[in-house]
């Protein structure tokens, strides 16, 4: 049987752990990549150009909006985000699997695009653990936690619009609940 590539998006609250969550995905499987996204937003200590993103000008990021260099992006807290076309569709033509980890606003475009995609939306135990660990990370100012944690409730409100929901209460169990999704999709036989 033939590979099937797969795209999958991973949304979810700010501060529910996603980021680490798809770094330990990556450590354990091999057949996957990661799309990485041009931001309009400062780096963050510890970040790296082309690691966590690419970092651009709000210029520069809308000319490559002009030039149609984004499969979607969006405005996110005063920042702009955007997914590179280019990798993604490379990705999947060689019958790989890619990872996009993007807001709610990218993920709806994504769908139409790709509605065979597989959307799942990273759920945090609490609101109050969220605003904790969110508070805890201390990089953002006390406006920016607060339309954070606002944008965090909003999106809870909207998670239906995906196609599983994990939790992210203990991080090896949530990282084996991807991993099954992850599998049972590759064996999927129907489309949606
Ligand atoms: P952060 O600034 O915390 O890295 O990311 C803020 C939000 O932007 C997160 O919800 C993250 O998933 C989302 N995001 C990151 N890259 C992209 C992208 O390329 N497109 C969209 N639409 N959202 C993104």
């Amino acid at each position: 049987m033939e590979d099937k590539g797969l795209l999958i998006v991973v949304s979810g609250p700010a501060g529910v752990g996603k980021g680490t969550l798809c770094k330990r995905l990556f450590a354990e499987c091999g057949d996957l990549e990661y799309s990485i996204s041009v931001t309009t937003r400062a780096p963050r200590p510890g970040e790296t150009e082309g690691k966590e993103y690419y970092f651009r000008s709000r210029d520069q990021f809308l000319k490559m909006v002009e030039n149609n260099e984004f499969l979607e992006w969006a405005e996110f807290c005063g920042n702009l985000y955007g997914t590179p076309r280019f990798h993604v569709e490379s990705v999947l033509k060689r019958n790989k699997t890619i990872l996009l980890e993007i807001d709610m606003q990218g993920a709806k475009i994504v769908k139409k695009a790709f509605p065979d995609g597989v959307f799942i939306f990273i759920v945090p135990p609490s609101l109050e653990e969220l605003a904790e660990r969110l508070y805890g990370r201390g990089t953002e100012t006390p406006e920016v936690m607060q339309r954070r944690l606002a944008q965090a409730v909003l999106e809870m409100k909207n998670m239906k619009d995906y196609d599983y929901a994990v939790e992210n209460d203990e991080i090896g169990t949530a990282v084996e609940k991807l991993k099954s999704i992850m599998i049972a999709e590759k064996c999927r036989v129907s489309s949606k």
